[in-house]
């Protein structure tokens, strides 16, 4: 048993406390208490204590894709009008296919391994990893952390989603249910994944997340078959409009308690059910020139929202302390608590994982940061995690200390 205290702990499903203490007996929290009630073995000094942070969207497969595929602008497009100024999304897409065509199996792994440690350097110790075959199963079930290894499904016709789908019955097969990784799915997106795999996934007590709403042009093609998407499916010889939801309300409709990545152009009034999630990117989010997103009214109307990285492919690095902050930039109306719970005890509950992470609760698991704080007094202690560049210094997954040094990546 030992008993850790620092300036500020942050339990998130309470205040935080002033030099409180938390006492871990093996794997699990057994005490998280004001200052004064327990001594403490160790006093990390100037520094927080949050929970271990939940990645709640990336693609670790994509992390040898580091600055190799910035989004570049659109081609072709006269200056003026509504996003002229944004990079070509279909575009990017391409350079995205294209490099994946490039990566062995072998690279693959070695990318996933690289993201992976990655994520657990900057302090995370839940994550929701999308994979094409489900490849980063594997490293993901023997990392500490806890994860979902989601099984990405692609095919907008009959024939490609059904064989999507036997694939992915398959691999569920053989990779069953373990405490600390659980099999996840994903229909990528309206515009490459067929209505009726929605519907079939949305019936299964199993994590699911799609990206949805993410351009505009997205919105352009399933309401009027319209726009880049057209000729990009075309190329890939894959149009089938036949396949295509009429509106992402489909298939909110169709997944009953899905993850939706990204929601950058829906409708600030959407009507979310208690048991869905929005994930938002910030920083790939602001790589795309997006107009503002509408999270802060879904905030406001009790939708639960979460933070993901996305992949390398559009983001420096995978430091998702970095996407709050980013949002307490750019979002000041967002209550810093709110971010934080965003960061942590939100991911967890989107990942069907609150039960035994996300916050510093009594019965949980021994899963934490300790976070070195500015030497400055705010009004707001949440500031001093969000106002701040420094990085988190030490990382606990089940009671063990984990962490090495914080990798140097700007
Ligand atoms: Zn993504």
């Amino acid at each position: 048993m030992q008993t850790l205290s620092a300036r500020w702990i942050f339990p998130i499903d309470a205040p935080p406390l002033e030099r409180g203490t938390i006492t871990i007996d093996a794997d699990k929290i057994v005490a998280v208490e004001p200052n004064g009630t327990r001594t403490p073995d160790v006093d990390l000094g100037n520094a927080a204590i949050l929970p271990g942070f939940v990645n709640a969207h990336t693609h670790l497969d994509l992390s040898g894709a580091r600055g190799l595929l910035p989004p570049s602008p659109l081609r072709g497009r006269g200056a003026g009008g509504e996003g002229a100024e944004q990079p070509d999304f279909t575009q990017w897409l391409r350079k995205v296919i294209a490099f994946r065509r490039t990566r062995t199996p072998e690279q693959v792994q070695a990318d996933i391994g690289a993201g992976l440690a990655e994520c657990l350097r900057f302090g995370t110790t839940l994550i929701g990893d999308i994979a094409g075959g489900g490849a980063s199963r594997e490293l993901l079930a023997n990392a500490p952390c806890r994860s979902v290894a989601f099984y990405e499904l692609l095919g907008l016709s009959e024939e490609r989603s059904q064989q999507s789908l036997q694939s992915e019955r398959d691999w569920l097969a053989v990779h069953p249910f373990r405490t600390r990784c659980v099999p996840g799915r994903s229909p990528h997106a309206p515009y490459s994944v067929r209505a009726e795999v929605y519907s079939v996934l949305g019936n299964r007590w199993l994590p699911v997340a799609t990206h949805l709403a993410e351009t505009k042009e997205e919105l352009a093609l399933l309401r009027s078959h319209t726009g880049p998407f057209v000729e990009f499916l075309k190329e890939l010889n894959v149009w089938d409009p036949s396949g295509l939801v009429a509106d992402p309300l489909e298939v909110l409709r169709m997944l009953p308690r899905g993850i939706f990545v990204h929601c950058n152009y829906l409708d600030s009034a959407t009507p979310f059910t208690a048991e869905q999630t929005v994930v938002v990117c910030p920083r790939t989010h602001a790589a795309f020139g997006h107009p503002r997103h509408p999270f802060p009214e879904f905030l406001k109307r009790g939708v639960r929202v979460a933070l993901g990285t996305d992949s390398l492919a559009s983001n420096p690095n995978l430091d998702i302390l970095a996407e709050a902050r980013h949002l307490r930039q750019h979002y000041p109306e967002v209550e810093p608590a709110t971010l934080l719970r965003m960061l942590t005890l939100s991911g967890a509950e989107a990942l069907l994982s609150a039960v035994a992470t996300g916050s510093l609760t009594l019965g949980k698991s021994a899963n934490l940061v300790v976070l070195p704080l500015p030497k400055d007094d705010r009004s707001d202690p949440h500031d001093l995690v969000l106002a701040s560049t420094l990085a988190v210094s030490d990382v606990m997954f089940r009671g063990e200390w984990t962490s090495e040094p914080v990798p140097e990546f700007s």
